[in-house]
C-alpha cells in the first residue's frame, strides 16, 4: 500500500510503501475512499504548535512517532475484519472517528476519549491515518455507516464537523442569541452550517479575508466583520447590542483571541478551538466582575460524533464546499492550505 508520511518535521510528506496490514483482534481494515485535509495537518507536519512568546509545543515530545501517515478525516470501505470485530461487514462504507484514547482512564470511561490523559491513539495524529490506500481502525465502535452518502462530503465530519459541533454544544445561548464565529475557512463554514442545522439563532462571522467573508455571507451569516479592523470588537458589541454571549474562535491566534475576548458581554463565553497559536494577556478582575468564561474545546467525543451523524441523517449533509484531489497531490494541497487559498474543504481520493 502507498502512504504519505511525515518522516522529518517541516519537510514535505514522503511517499512510502508497505505491505497492506491484516486486522488482528478487534481491528477493521478500510480501503480509503476519501481523506480530508485539515489545518492541523500543517501543524503536525511542522511538528509543533506556536505557544506564543517564541515558545513551541513539540509534538515529538508529546508522543508523536515518525514516520507517521497523516489524515484524520477518513471514509473507507471495509475490506477485512479481525476475529473479534463484531457488527461490521466487508463492503460497508464507514466514517472513522479518529479521536481515540486509551479506553481505560477516567476520561475514556466517561466517553470523553478526546480528553484522554495518557498519549492518545488518534488516527493520523499519533497512529497512521488515511493519506494512504488503507487505514486500520482499532475497533468497530469508531466506525459509522455512511450508506450512500458521498464519501468526500462525509469525511470532513470526522474533524471539521465534530470539532465545530463540540464547540457549538458548549454555547448555552445557541437558540436564543447570535453566536459569533471567528474564521470562515473550511472549519468556519462547517460551523455555520451545523449552527443552522442545530437551530441556532443567527451567526455573526469574523474573518480578515474579504473572499471568506463573502462565502460566510452566502452561507447565511446575519453579519460579517473584518477581523483586522481596528474596531472589530466594537463592531461585534454593536451588532450584538451590548456584547456577545458566545464567541467561537476557530482561528486561535493572538489577534483573533483579542477580538473574541474583547467583544464579550457580561456573562459571555469565549470558546477557543483554533490552534493557530500565540497568547492572550487579560486583566483578572473583569473575569469575576463580568462573570466571563474562557473555555477550550478540543475535537469531539465519540458520543458527540454519534449525535452529529444522527443530526446529519435528519437535516442532510452540511453544504460546505468540497473539492476532491488525487491523493498524490497531498503536498500541493497542503501548500495551498498554508497559503490560505482554500475555500471550504479539500478531500483527497486515492486513485
Ligand atoms: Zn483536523
Ligand atoms: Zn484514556
Amino acid at each position: 500500500m502507498r502512504m504519505f508520511q511525515v518522516c522529518v518535521c517541516g519537510q514535505p510528506l514522503q511517499l512510502n510503501q508497505a505491505p497492506t496490514p491484516e486486522p488482528k483482534g478487534s481491528e477493521v481494515l478500510l480501503k480509503v475512499l476519501a481523506a480530508g485535509v485539515c489545518h492541523s495537518d500543517l501543524h503536525i507536519a511542522d511538528g509543533y504548535f506556536d505557544m506564543g512568546g517564541g515558545k513551541k509545543l513539540n509534538l515529538e515530545d508529546r508522543g508523536m512517532k515518525l514516520p507517521l501517515t497523516l489524515g484524520h478525516e477518513n471514509v473507507g470501505e471495509v475490506v477485512a475484519v479481525g476475529p473479534d470485530a463484531k457488527g461490521v461487514k466487508v463492503g460497508q462504507r464507514m466514517l472513522a472517528h479518529p479521536w481515540i484514547g486509551c479506553g481505560t482512564c477516567p476520561a475514556c470511561l466517561r466517553g470523553e476519549e478526546n480528553l484522554c490523559r495518557v498519549p492518545m491513539r488518534s488516527l493520523g495524529v499519533f497512529t497512521n491515518g488515511g493519506y494512504a490506500d488503507y487505514l486500520m481502525v482499532p475497533h468497530p465502535r469508531y466506525l459509522f455507516d455512511v450508506g450512500d452518502l458521498e464519501p468526500a462530503r462525509v469525511a470532513p465530519l470526522a474533524c471539521s464537523g465534530v470539532t465545530t459541533f463540540g464547540a457549538l454544544k458548549k454555547v448555552p445561548t445557541l437558540k436564543t442569541e447570535p453566536t459569533v464565529i471567528i474564521g470562515a475557512g473550511g472549519l468556519g463554514l462547517m460551523c455555520q452550517a451545523l449552527h443552522k442545522a442545530m437551530g441556532g439563532h443567527s451567526a455573526i462571522v469574523v474573518d480578515i479575508d474579504p473572499v471568506k467573508r463573502k462565502a460566510a455571507r452566502q452561507a447565511g451569516a446575519a453579519a460579517v466583520v473584518d477581523g483586522a479592523a481596528a474596531d472589530a470588537a466594537k463592531q461585534i458589541i454593536d451588532l450584538t447590542k451590548g456584547g456577545a454571549w458566545a464567541v467561537i474562535d476557530l482561528v486561535g491566534s493572538s489577534a483573533s483571541a483579542r477580538v473574541g475576548y474583547d467583544s464579550l458581554s457580561k456573562g459571555g463565553k469565549y470558546i477557543i478551538v483554533g490552534l493557530y497559536g500565540g497568547e492572550l494577556t487579560v486583566s483578572l478582575p473583569p473575569i469575576p466582575m463580568r462573570a466571563l468564561t474562557i473555555q477550550g474545546s478540543y475535537v469531539g467525543s465519540l458520543p458527540e460524533m454519534k449525535e452529529l451523524m444522527e443530526l446529519v441523517r435528519r437535516t442532510g449533509l452540511p453544504p460546505v464546499p468540497v473539492a476532491t484531489r488525487p491523493l498524490d497531490e497531498v503536498n500541493a494541497v497542503m501548500s495551498e492550505l498554508r497559503a490560505g487559498k482554500v475555500v471550504g474543504r479539500v478531500v483527497l481520493t486515492p486513485a
